[in-house]
């Protein structure tokens, strides 16, 4: 019975894809400690420095003591909704000024959420191809269809919306702002032009935008002025904030109907309250002091031709791109590769992810030697 098993794994294993956990020795909020070695990590969603990091961990338990637990006991709706979890679903409601706020365990569980909720049967979903595995798995989940439009392509989108729009009920689009395996920025304009033209629900994740882009570290849709056009913003605590967990903010009417409606939510006990006061306290006292820093990051970003902090190098076939990855050990550079199904068949990667304690002194042995090993990094 367990053959099967045993043969996918030895595929997998004899294509590279094998997929296993790693022994890290420690991090802090630039190293990641690992085979004895003290390396520049570069593979983390840590944005701001603020996870893994001893001083801001010590000021939060000062300032926490012993008021807030570590374990919530109980799934929201039944006893597991301290006024905690309201403080900080209204602060993210302040912030954007919508209509009301959701807090859902972690980004995976917000998007099965959303996207299995508000597309019931006769609705329909367009998708970014690339946009991440936990959009996919809540798509396949719902009831409704699902399109998925060429990366990025505007056109196709409108396209495919011209065809399809008109044999369903509810439509909803659904976008990264900033992908997170190519680190580049989405159409929001022109998504939102087309939401309006065609009558549609636009949800956008920004996982990877949130206390990055914006003057207050709201994303990309702060950025460009557009919080208001868009009906729903998730933003995930895990990345950016240090912490753990996501907020779907927005259209109250839809906020409701996810309470009442996305399993995801529904079924799964919250999470620690003490978790919810940290995530508060960095949005509170910490995002307010980033602004320079998250500029310099995102300059340096461009500089290594990003349109964000999150730069792909483009490798190719699986072999080499581990390969790689062993070279940039060797010089003390933590990175990794980034495989298919991760990303699309011969575009296996390295994606390198800034954050805002990395500077640029650090990176210039790498750039020479991905420059000699690979022409093919963006710049
Ligand atoms: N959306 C995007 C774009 C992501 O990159 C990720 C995680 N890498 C998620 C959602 C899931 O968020 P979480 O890790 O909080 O589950």
């Amino acid at each position: 019975m367990f053959e099967t098993y045993t043969e996918t794994l030895e595929d997998l294993k004899s294509h590279s894809h094998l997929r296993t956990l790693k022994d890290y020795e420690g991090k802090d909020e630039k190293y990641i400690y690992f085979r004895g070695q003290k390396l520049l990590n570069l593979s983390s969603n840590n944005y701001l420095g603020f996870a893994d990091n001893r001083e801001i961990t010590k000021e939060f338990l000062e300032y926490a003591g012993a008021d807030y637990s570590f374990g919530s006991a109980s799934a929201r709706l039944l006893t597991g909704s301290l006024p905690v979890y309201k403080e900080l679903e209204n602060l993210i409601t302040d912030l954007y000024k919508s209509g009301g706020t959701l807090l859902f365990n972690s980004g995976y569980h917000a998007n099965v959420g959303i996207n299995s909720t508000l597309a019931g049967k006769g609705d329909v979903i367009f998708s970014d191809k690339l946009n991440h595995a936990s959009i996919i798995d809540g798509m396949r989940l719902s009831d409704g269809k699902f399109f998925r439009y060429p990366h990025n392509d505007m056109d196709a989108l409108e396209k495919l919306l011209l065809r399809e729009r008109c044999n369903f009920n509810n439509a909803i689009i659904v976008s990264e702002s900033v992908f997170s395996m190519d680190g580049d920025i989405a159409d929001i304009r022109r998504l939102v032009a087309l939401k309006k033209k065609y009558n549609c629900i636009l949800v956008l994740d920004e996982a990877h935008a949130f206390g990055v882009f914006g003057q207050k570290g709201l994303g990309v849709c702060e950025l460009m002025g557009l919080i208001d056009e868009v009906d729903l913003i998730m933003g995930t605590f895990g990345k950016s904030v240090g912490s753990m967990g996501a907020f779907v903010t927005g259209r109250k009417v839809l906020i409701d109907y996810l309470i009442n409606k996305a399993r995801s939510f529904i079924f799964s006990t919250a999470l620690p309250p003490v978790n919810i006061a940290f995530s508060k306290w960095i949005i509170e006292n910490k995002f307010p002091h980033t602004f320079e820093k998250r500029q310099r990051m995102l300059a340096l970003g461009r500089k290594l031709g990003s349109e964000s902090h999150i730069i792909p190098v483009i490798i190719g076939e699986n072999d080499r791109t581990a390969e790689v990855c062993d070279i940039l050990f060797d010089n003390g550079y933590f990175t990794l590769p980034i495989r298919p199904p991760t990303v699309p068949k011969g575009t296996s990667r390295i994606r390198l992810s800034l954050t805002t304690e990395i500077e640029e002194r650090d990176l210039e042995k790498l750039c020479s030697i991905i420059g000699s090993i690979n022409k093919t990094i963006k710049s």
